[in-house]
Formats: C-alpha cells, sequence, structure tokens
C-alpha cells in the first residue's frame, strides 16, 4: 500500500483483518471479542488510524496495539470527480503499481467498482487488463482499503461516510475467483455491520466462470453472482473468454445454478453481456443467448465495448444494441443496458488505469499522476 519504512513493515495491518481474523488477533493479546468490534467501527467507520485516539481503550492497551500492529492505509495518488458525478480514485500499491476504483451514482443507488488483483491471467480478447497480463494478487488490506477510501473520501466531501455507497461489485481490475481467500475475506468486511454494513445482495461478485471457486463460494458465503458470459455458444466463447476451454457453458451453467440453490434467498444471476460489433451481436447470437440463458434464473447486463488501443474490436451502434436487447426481452428475458455516462467511467470496469477516454486535459494530469517514482509498468 502506501510506502512503509521497513520497520513497520514487519507489523500486522489491521485495516486487513476480517472480523474472525480481528477476533483472533484481540484474543492473542489476551483482550475480550468486544475489542476486535471497537477497532473495526474504529478503522471502517470513523476512519482513524491514530490508536492514540481510540479513547475507548486503555492507554496500556493502546501502547501494545502501537508496539505490535499498525493501521496502514492506500495512498492515493489521484482522485477526480467527473461532471455527471462519477468519481475515480487512483492508489498506489506496494511495488509501485497503480489500481484504480470507480464510484457510479445513481438515482437511487452508488456502486463502488472494487480490483482484486493487479492485471489479469485469464486474457480475455476484449479485455484490457487481461492484455496487460498478471502481476498480483491484492491483499485484503489493499482490497477493502478501496472501499474505505471512498467511504473516507465521501465523508471529507461533507457525506455520511458509508452512506453513499449502497453496492460494490468485484469488477474492477482481476478475476476474483483466483484470488480467492482474500476477496472473501474483504467481503466479509464490506458486510460486516461494525464496517460498512453493506446487504449481501448488493455485494456482487463477477466471474469469468472459475467453475470449482464458484463452488466453493457457494459454501463459504452468499454475496450476489455475476457472470460474464459474452457469447452464447462454447466455439466463440473459447475465442473471447479463453478459460471457457476448461470450463465450457455447460459447467459454467450448472455451477451458477448450483451457486443460486445455495443462497438462503431467491436471486438472480446476473448474466454480463460485452457487445462488440460483428463478433458477438448478431440476430443470431441473441436467439442463442435467449435460449441458452432459459436455463438460470438471470437477468442480461449488456456492455456496449469499450474501446482501447489496438483492441481490434469495436463498439456495436446503439440500434444493434437495441435490436439485440428487444430480441431478449421479446424473449422474455430481463436486459439492461450498462449506461455509457462517462466512457471514461465505464471503462473501469474491466479495464486499466493506463487508459481514459477524455477530452479535457484530464488524462495528462492523470497519467502524471499515475507514473509518480512508478517502478513498475503503468496497471
Ligand atoms: N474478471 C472478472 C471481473 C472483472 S472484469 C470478470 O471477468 O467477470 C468485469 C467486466 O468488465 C467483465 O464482465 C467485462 O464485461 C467487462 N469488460 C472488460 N473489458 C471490457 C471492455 N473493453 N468493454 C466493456 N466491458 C469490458
Ligand atoms: Fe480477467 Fe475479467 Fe478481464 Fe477476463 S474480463 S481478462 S477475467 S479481468
Amino acid at each position: 500500500m502506501s510506502d512503509t519504512p521497513s520497520a513497520s513493515t514487519e507489523k500486522v495491518n489491521l485495516l486487513g483483518l476480517s472480523p474472525a481474523k480481528m477476533a483472533d488477533f484481540f484474543a492473542s493479546l489476551g483482550e475480550k471479542p468486544f475489542r476486535a468490534q471497537q477497532m473495526l467501527k474504529w478503522i471502517h467507520q470513523y476512519g482513524e488510524s491514530d490508536f492514540n485516539n481510540m479513547t475507548n481503550m486503555s492507554k496500556a492497551l493502546r501502547a501494545k496495539l502501537a508496539d505490535v500492529c499498525e493501521i496502514r492505509l492506500p495512498e492515493v495518488i489521484y482522485h477526480d470527480i467527473s461532471n455527471d458525478g462519477t468519481q475515480k480514485w487512483v492508489m498506489r500499491m506496494d511495488g509501485g503499481s497503480a489500481i484504480e476504483t470507480v464510484y457510479i451514482p445513481e438515482k437511487e443507488r452508488g456502486t463502488l467498482c472494487v480490483s482484486s488483483q493487479i492485471g489479469c491471467a485469464l486474457d480475455c480478447s476484449f479485455c484490457s487488463t487481461g492484455k496487460q497480463g498478471f502481476n498480483r494478487d491484492l491483499s485484503v488490506a489493499e482490497i477493502i482499503g478501496q472501499v474505505y477510501v471512498a467511504a473516507m473520501s465521501f465523508h471529507q466531501q461533507g457525506e455520511k461516510r458509508a452512506g453513499r455507497i449502497t453496492n460494490v461489485v468485484m469488477m474492477g481490475m482481476g478475476e476474483p475467483l483466483l484470488n480467492y481467500d482474500n476477496v472473501v475475506d474483504a467481503m466479509r468486511l464490506m458486510m460486516d455491520d461494525f464496517c460498512y454494513g453493506l446487504s449481501k445482495r448488493r455485494v456482487t461478485l463477477s466471474t469469468s466462470g472459475v467453475v470449482p471457486m464458484m463452488d466453493k463460494l457457494g459454501d463459504d458465503i452468499d454475496v450476489s453472482l455475476a457472470v460474464s458470459l459474452h457469447a452464447p455458444n462454447d466455439e466463440l466463447r473459447n475465442e473471447l473468454v479463453p478459460i471457457n476451454k476448461k470450463y465450457p457453458l455447460e459447467q459454467l451453467i450448472a455451477a451458477t445454478n448450483r451457486y443460486l440453490q445455495k443462497l438462503p434467498d431467491k436471486r438472480k444471476a446476473t448474466i454480463e453481456y460485452t457487445m462488440m460489433e460483428g463478433v458477438n451481436d448478431s440476430l443470431e447470437h441473441a436467439e442463442q443467448l435467449a435460449e441458452l440463458m432459459k436455463q438460470v434464473p438471470c437477468k442480461i447486463n449488456l456492455i456496449p465495448f469499450n474501446p482501447f488501443p489496438n483492441s481490434g474490436y469495436k463498439r456495436p451502434s446503439n440500434n444493434r444494441v437495441y435490436r439485440f436487447r428487444d430480441h431478449l426481452i421479446n424473449a422474455g428475458h430481463v436486459v439492461t443496458i450498462r449506461s455509457t455516462r462517462g466512457d471514461d467511467i465505464d471503462a473501469a470496469c474491466g479495464q486499466l488505469v493506463g487508459r481514459v477516454a477524455d477530452r479535457t486535459r484530464r488524462s495528462e494530469r492523470y497519467i502524471k499522476a499515475v507514473q509518480l517514482d512508478q517502478p513498475t509498468r503503468i496497471q
């Protein structure tokens, strides 16, 4: 996260402890479980990182804490609010790479798009994160740190700390199921009442289809699920989402249904379908998709492709997108089109820090900010 003096790297970073691990930590100090809850509140609800200010803990405990642990926060190197209210934070991670987190306000909700890895190993053909390859997993502190930073920033903007974040989607950089333990711990913090208190229905994990981990997820937690489909048949999906060769559609659909069945309540999966002109946006594709999706309780989210340099793909015209949508609706599906409001922002989901569709000189400032002391390539 932020640059840290070497002495403090030995210390436990409390920002990254799940509720259960925080309880273990305080137990290891001989403290009662309620101390863990107090600490979670100090960190995640009050944004306090100085033990001295934690006045409901004894002086002796505060001194002990300062000895063995720390609250190490992400370093924000860029923050911008666009005209339509979308906000973007770029944070520098240990090792010098940067990740970005985007907040998208809508009428009745505010969604934070959170990253799970730096880069991604899965190499989907249309995704700029995938094109950059895999760098490393994010730690729990780095994942929850994105929520912390947004919540703190709203507080500084005069708002209730976490109040504006009603939803979190794990749709930033990376495949969350390939950084399983850290992502699950971070999601537990998002949903904990002493932290951000988000409803399990409003925390969504998006996966390109790592089938065995979908089954594990269903055993461990009950967040909402989004599946990145992008193609209605194996031949095309093998090309667009290479992990399909390992876990083809039939297995993916079965795993999605198993996940939904394990949930304690009735919920639908979100099926993400990035549309690329002349690739997966024809009426035949819509027909195949309509048929295939009869097998899963779902809502379909169409995402017009966000172009990036040398991608080789084009965004379809609005007419083609509407035609595709209408076909699905006529076949009885619930369909939404991801808003293109602020292309720069949509780009953040599944795309990289280095790319900004921009009209002003914002991208210049932005790239500059990201490149500060950047020992490795920009992520
Ligand atoms: N790895 C996970 C989560 C991150 S990607 C997954 O694949 O589901 C989240 C979403 O970003 C994907 O569903 C994909 O639809 C979207 N995405 C990636 N590149 C895109 C692009 N160039 N245009 C539009 N959406 C894109
Ligand atoms: Fe990875 Fe998701 Fe991008 Fe595919 S779409 S390369 S799984 S981040």
